[in-house]
Parts: structure tokens; sequence; C-alpha cells
């Protein structure tokens, strides 16, 4: 029976442990002399308390263990949404400094060099680019955040493999085809365990713009699959709800039925908590933004134009940027006027392009950054 840990611990570093050795131990998966490769979940700079990033405390706990199992070389890498930069995000999210003070190696994967792997097994990524030093580890530990998200319903160790990819890669079948690319990079890059941390987690709109709530939780475990259903299961989501879990499942990489999952440490029940769920949709959200859709992706385009539209919400531009009207999809029905400014979103609603900006994509990343309060 694969077998998954969940632990309220009283300090960070007893919890990571406590949540190894219930698997196992560390020793099971790293020997003498791996190389080790750790990825957290970095997505944005922000700090700990925001909930989107992986603790730093966490990333420092596990290069302990590593260390005592006697990796000869430990890395710890990730790249942060397209935006931003490796750097400023190791910077603010305190992990530079901890990867510096336990003598382990920052990796930029912005900055270093991507190989092409061929990966027949892939739905739809039968080429895979990743970073050589991840290639040439001989062991891949994945420490992703516990957290909601827009597009996937949960970001967890399966959605953490997005951060593997190089800038160009992240952008395509970023769409309602994102659930089976997860599963395309698990299948190429599998990590041999995952550690959640889920000590302050993030409900409602994630993977960036939700809130952060206390959980106090670690969840390890070898089979990435279980690790991500029971992590599901304590956040109120049943893992049949998560497109990507299924998709894993169904392609051989792991169990998501809890029946047959033993969880040692906390009972899920006990530590449940139902997280506000993340929504796309973007009409009636706020009075002054107008939405016309006609036939367009979840996942997509209402997703994107969603998380755009939460920024502003979140650093409180919502108002200031006044009437706007927004046309996304195929088969809008419109109006022969509309007040205040318009934008025309991704390739589906080309057509309506002379009526205002038009946001070229599938889906339409150029959004963020679009959309500014008027002047
Ligand atoms: S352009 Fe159309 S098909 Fe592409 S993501 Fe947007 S709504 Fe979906």
């Amino acid at each position: 029976m694969t077998v998954v840990s969940l632990v309220k611990g009283e300090t960070v570093a007893e919890a990571v442990r406590e949540a190894v050795d219930m698997i196992g131990g560390i020793k099971k998966v790293v020997k003498r002399g791996d190389k080790v490769f750790i990825k957290p979940n970095l997505v944005v700079p922000l700090p700990r308390e925001s909930g989107t990033v992986t603790d730093p405390e966490v990333v420092r706990a596990v290069i302990k263990l590593v260390k005592e199992a006697g990796a000869s070389q430990i890395m710890v890498g990730d790249a942060p949404v397209f935006i931003y930069k490796s750097r400023r995000a190791f910077e603010v999210t305190g992990t530079k400094k901890v990867v510096e003070e336990e003598e382990a190696e920052a990796v930029y994967l912005d900055e270093e060099e991507y190989v092409e792997v061929k990966f027949p097994k892939a739905k739809l990524m039968n080429t895979v680019k990743l970073p050589k030093k991840l290639l040439d580890c001989d062991k891949f530990i994945t420490v992703p955040k516990l957290k909601t998200h827009t597009m996937c319903g949960v970001s967890l160790a399966i959605k953490n493999q997005i951060g593997l990819l190089s800038p160009e890669e992240k952008q395509i079948y970023h769409r309602t085809d994102i659930h089976q690319k997860v599963v395309d990079v698990t299948l190429a890059a599998k990590p041999d365990l995952a550690i959640i941390d889920g000590l302050i987690a993030l409900e409602g709109q994630g993977p960036t713009y939700g809130n952060s709530v206390k959980m106090g939780v670690v969840i390890a475990g070898e089979d990435l699959v279980a690790v991500d259903a029971v992590a599901s299961s304590i956040m109120g989501f049943d893992p049949q709800e998560i497109a990507h879990l299924r998709l894993a499942a169904i392609q051989g990489l792991g169990e998501m039925n809890l029946d047959r999952i033993e969880v040692k440490g906390a009972n899920i029940s006990e530590v449940r908590r139902y997280f506000k769920r993340p929504l796309a949709d973007v009409m009636g959200v706020y009075p002054n933004v107008e939405v016309y859709v006609g036939c367009a992706c979840h996942e997509g385009c209402l997703a994107w134009t969603r998380v755009e539209l939460d920024r502003l919400g979140k650093h409180g531009l919502i108002e200031k940027i006044g009437k706007i009207n927004l046309i996304i999809g195929r088969d809008v029905r419109l109006p022969q006027k509309m007040e205040g400014r318009t934008y025309v979103i991704g390739d589906c609603a080309e057509r309506y392009r002379d009526r205002g900006v038009f946001i070229a994509g599938c889906p339409a990343f150029g959004i963020l950054g679009n959309i500014q309060p008027s002047k």
C-alpha cells in the first residue's frame, strides 16, 4: 500500500524530519554520494507569510536531511512566473539566505542551460526542455506549497513541475491542456520524493492572489499522486475533482484512491479545512468591469483575465481603472456602443479587434500589464 505521512509538528525542522521518517527516512531515497536537486515553489517574489511560496525554513530542513544522508552536492532550483526573475524570487522569499547558510547551490533556472529530452510517453510534449543540472542529478526532491490554483484547482507536487520548464515552454499549453501538460512534465522528470509545505497555506484565488491560512502541516511521500490526493483532501477537495490527478493516476504515475493510501501521522479528518475555492469566472465580479464572453476556455483566457483582475483587486487598483469592457472568446454578442476603455482578449476574439485594444495569444498572456489604472 502507498504510504503518505501527514504531520502537525512543533517546529518546522521537527515536522519535516518526522514526515520523512514516517515514510522510511531520507536514506531510503538519498544514498551517500548522490547529487540532489531540490525544487521549492518560488512562483513570485513574496515572503513566506504570503502563503504563496515554499517556506525557506522547510527548504533548510530538507537540505539538512539530505546532508545527513551523505549527498555529495545539493542544488536548490526554481524560476518564478515569467514576468519575474529567479534571483529576485530567491532573494525576497529568503531562499537565497538559507541556501547560502546551508552551503548548498542556488540554481536560477531562468539563467540555466536547458537540454531537449525526447519523451515518447508524453501526450502533448513529446520533447521537453529540462534544466541540464536537474538531468545531471541522481535524486530529485520536490518541495511544493499547499495552495489553491485558479486553473488547476490545487497547486501541489504535480503542479510544481511547471516551474522546471524554460520560460517559453511555460507559456505553451497553459490553457485547458495544462492538466495533461503537468502530467507530461512529471512523466519526463519524476521526483523521487515530495514534501509539501503546508505550514502557511493559500486558499481562494491561488496561486498568487489568495488568502494565507495557518495549517501547520507537512505532507510527504514517494508517490506524488498519493501525496497530492491526501493534500487535496485536507483542503476539502475530493481528489477526483482535480483533472491532473485523474490523468496522472490513469497514466500510471501513482495512486489517487484514498482507500488505497495508508496515511501515517494525523488523520485527514482532524486536519481538514474546507478551503475557499479558486474562481476563474469573470462576469459580475467587479461593477466597473463589464465582460462580454462568447465561447471561451475556463483555464485559458477566462482564468488569465481573472488572474489579472485579482492582481488589480489585491493591490487596491480595481476602482482606479475606471469603467472597462472586456471581450473574450468567439461568437460574442456585443452592444452597438460601450462606455469606457475596451480590451479584446485572445485570438478567438480577434474579429472584434476594432472595438478596443487587442491582446493576442491563445491564451492571451499579454493581459498582464495591459490593463492599467487610468491616468
Ligand atoms: S484564445 Fe480562445 S481557445 Fe485560446 S485560450 Fe483564449 S478562449 Fe481559449
